[in-house]
């Protein structure tokens, strides 16, 4: 059995606090904007990222579908880092759904600059794609949980409204950035004309993902939701885990990336891995030295009660979640240990 699952932030399972609060949450009909529930995350979320609007959804994936499909007509281009979510984790649909071209940049550890973003913009002409939308995640899941700095963050959106593309923040993992940053989650989207929040990830609901924006933008936003099948009836039921998530599973994000820095500590002192930089609960390590393959070395630590997730070969991840206590921490680094050294 996994007793330690570092797999991913989204292997927390629901609390006993946030399952009562799902059973006493009152509903109606989500999709006519009647299920009190949904109505007061929707609320909370505007309130926290100083949005006009928002619409629940089913997953975070769905956020960043619909946001493309609403602003980017076919054979229009998107401006994102090489290593972003909606390129190597979303089955391809920014092109199978809203059409999109992609022009990715090599950014730092899932981060680029302003100047990158310059040079990738083309002249407007009938020759070239017409350019729709700039792309940023924060923090950058690939890049190892890397926290965008917020005049980073400023400085990209304005060459790309100077361009007139349009900003969208793939938020998933926003909230670590807040905490790790101490920058108030409004702030790290002030510029950005689109973002959502996952639920599922580091604040461990079960569900649901919320999109925010302007009011004409949710107005077509719902357009496509409806159309996809995303629309819900009494939704309360898994938008009250997002509530009870918003009062009791931010600050505690802290304990997370303070398990993630000690792991990552650990992990350094093993022969033959290294470690990348660590800025919130995401942890890349390197195993190459130890001659172990990948998905061989996370087989091995199955025995130990310990799973990561391999991202190739050489390169492993394991996040921090609600359901890593510190505790874990040292066990799973005497299971990585003996793994690596192939001690028994
Ligand atoms: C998990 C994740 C998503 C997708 O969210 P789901 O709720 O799993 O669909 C999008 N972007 C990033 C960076 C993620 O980590």
């Amino acid at each position: 059995m996994i007793e330690i699952d570092l797999y991913s932030d989204t292997q927390s399972r629901p609390t006993k606090g946030m399952r009562e609060a799902m059973a006493d949450a009152p509903v109606g009909d989500e999709q006519q904007g009647g299920d009190p529930s949904v109505n007061k995350l929707l609320e909370r979320v505007c309130d926290l990222l100083g949005k006009e609007a928002a619409v629940f959804m089913p997953s975070g994936t769905m956020c960043n579908q619909i946001a493309m499909l609403v602003q980017v007509r076919p054979g229009e281009e998107i401006i994102c880092d090489r290593t972003a979510h909606i390129i190597t984790s979303e089955g391809g649909g920014g092109a199978a759904l809203a059409g999109a071209m992609f022009r990715t940049l090599q950014g730092e550890r899932g981060i680029y600059t302003p100047e990158q973003v310059e040079a990738a913009i083309r002249p407007d002409n009938r020759y070239n794609p017409k350019q729709s939308m700039l792309e940023v995640e924060q923090t950058a899941n690939l890049g190892g949980g890397a926290v965008w700095p917020i005049e980073r963050l400023k400085a990209v959106a304005a060459v790309a409204r100077k361009h007139g593309l349009k900003t969208h923040m793939d938020g998933a993992r926003l909230m670590n950035a807040v905490v790790a940053s101490g920058i108030a989650a409004k702030e790290h989207v002030r510029d950005m004309d689109t973002t959502w929040l996952d639920l599922t990830k580091g604040l461990g609901c079960p569900v649901g993902a919320v999109l925010a924006g302007p009011k004409d933008f949710i107005h077509e936003a719902w357009r496509w939701k409806q159309r996809l099948g995303g629309s819900m009836r009494q939704a309360g039921i898994i938008a009250a885990a997002g509530v009870y998530a918003l009062d009791h599973h931010i600050d505690r994000l802290a304990e997370d990336h303070a398990n993630a820095k000690t792991l990552a500590k650990g992990l350094a002192e093993i022969p033959g891995i290294a470690v990348e930089p660590v800025d919130t609960n995401i942890v890349f390590f390197d195993i190459g030295a130890t001659g172990w393959k990948g998905a061989d070395f996370n087989a091995a630590l199955k025995p130990h009660g310990v799973r990561v997730s391999v991202s190739n070969e050489r390169r492993l991840r394991a996040l921090t979640h609600i359901d890593v206590p510190a505790a874990a921490i040292p066990k799973a680094l005497d299971a990585i240990r003996k793994v690596a050294i192939r001690a028994n």
